[in-house]
């Protein structure tokens, strides 16, 4: 049997490293579909090497582009945001790798899950928003949530040394990123260049200074909760600062299994993809004498007030954690754009919290609303800071 793949999000950083892992893997699996937001010269060489069936441009202005670069009439071509829920429903795929950036790609992970695709999930903000309501959908419809994060993949390889009820306590590993070893005074002075060069991962630009804040870790933190059913305060996070134990378990007999890896998300993507199976493939088994030690460390909460807001907001429920997300999109992408200053991405999302009127059992529009609304009181703030 092929396994036939759909790649949202290709022409990003996950989404490339997944064409070359797949390409790698030979005949049993195949791309049947890719998407791109705006990259469409990357889009049209990546269609000439795969030869996918399917491809969507989710910027539609740049439909007229793709469709003259590409000239292929056996290559059907989508456009505008809707046409990433139309991937990931297509028939003829079983696997949806969702490799999108923030909460764009939650209504396509919503229909994969629907669908009762696999789904090989990169792109933690949609669990992070609706975690309850795709977790949900997935045990309707028998669709294997697999995740590729890298953290979650190693805490999912090492469930399976037990039960989940067996479960104690989850750490999570970080690098801690460019800033870890600086005060909060500290970090009042770092520029976008710093924040934007992570010691040890090579990712897009959002992630990077989610990475920088230490919010990806606050993201992961819930994004475990709703994978492996555990509650928050089973969460614990360590900074690990040479990124080679991914994640830990421990289970009640005080046994704790890790992970180990090189900081390679070749790995992650290729379990998620090859599950129940293990092939050989890109990734690099970590040489540890010559890494020689390994280092854990417990983070400052003072420094990184991410972390301290993602138990409250896993605790609170609700629209908290829409919030919680959407206010941090906005903010990176102003502090990307030179608006605002590195500090000023946890004080929006912090302000955005503390007016936020949450609500519990809300339906996916009433989540969506939360998600605008929190963007809209960035934009108010952002030109205040
Ligand atoms: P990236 O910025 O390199 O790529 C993002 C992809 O999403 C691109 O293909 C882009 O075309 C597409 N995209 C952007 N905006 C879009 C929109 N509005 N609508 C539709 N498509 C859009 O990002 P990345 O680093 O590959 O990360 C992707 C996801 O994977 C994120 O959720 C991130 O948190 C997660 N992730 C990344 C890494 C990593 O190493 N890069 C590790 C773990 C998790
Ligand atoms: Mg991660």
């Amino acid at each position: 049997m092929v396994r036939r793949i759909a790649i949202l999000g290709s022409t990003g950083s996950i989404g490339a490293n997944a064409l070359r892992v797949i390409e790698g893997l030979g005949e049993g699996y195949s791309v049947f579909a890719l998407s791109a937001h705006s990259k469409v010269e990357l889009l049209a060489e990546q269609v000439r090497t795969f030869r996918p069936k399917v491809v969507a441009i989710t910027d539609a202005s740049c439909r007229r582009r793709l469709v003259e670069l590409l000239g292929d009439p056996d290559v059907e071509i989508l456009s505008g945001p809707e046409s990433l829920v139309a991937l990931a429903k297509l028939d003829e795929v079983d696997t949806v790798l969702t490799a999108i950036v923030g909460a764009a790609g939650l209504p396509a992970v919503l229909a994969a899950a629907k669908k009762g695709k696999r789904l090989a999930i990169a792109n933690k903000e949609p669990l992070v928003i609706a975690g309850e309501l795709l977790m949900a959908e997935a045990a309707r419809s028998g669709s294997e949530i697999l995740p590729v994060d890298s953290e979650h993949s190693a805490i999912f390889q090492a469930m399976q040394a037990g039960k989940q009820a067996e479960v104690a306590r989850i750490i999570l590993t970080a690098s801690g990123g460019p800033f870890r070893e600086l005060s909060a005074e500290e970090i009042r002075g770092v520029t976008l260049e710093q924040a934007l060069a992570h010691p040890t991962w090579d990712m897009g630009p959002k992630i990077s200074i989610d990475s920088a804040t230490m919010m990806n870790k606050a993201l992961e933190i819930i994004e475990a909760s709703w994978l492996f059913d555990v509650p928050v305060e089973k969460i614990e996070v360590l900074i690990h600062p040479e990124s080679i134990v991914h994640s830990l378990v421990e289970f009640v007999d005080a046994s704790v299994i890790a992970q180990l890896g090189e900081p390679d998300m070749c790995l992650p993507i290729q379990y998620a993809l090859t599950y129940p199976d293990r092939l050989p493939g890109p990734a690099k088994a970590p040489q540890l004498a010559e890494i020689g030690s390994l280092n854990f460390s417990r983070p400052d909460p003072e420094a990184f007030r991410a972390l301290p807001l993602a138990y409250e907001v896993s605790r609170t429920c609700g629209t908290a954690a829409v919030v919680f997300n959407a206010a941090n999109e906005a903010a990176v992408e102003e502090f990307l754009a030179g608006r605002i200053k590195f500090v000023n991405i946890l004080e929006l999302v912090e302000d955005c919290l503390n007016k936020h009127d949450v609500k519990t059992g809300v339906s996916l529009e009433e989540l969506l609303e939360a998600d605008e609304w929190a963007r809209r009181q960035v934009a108010a703030l952002a030109c205040s800071a």
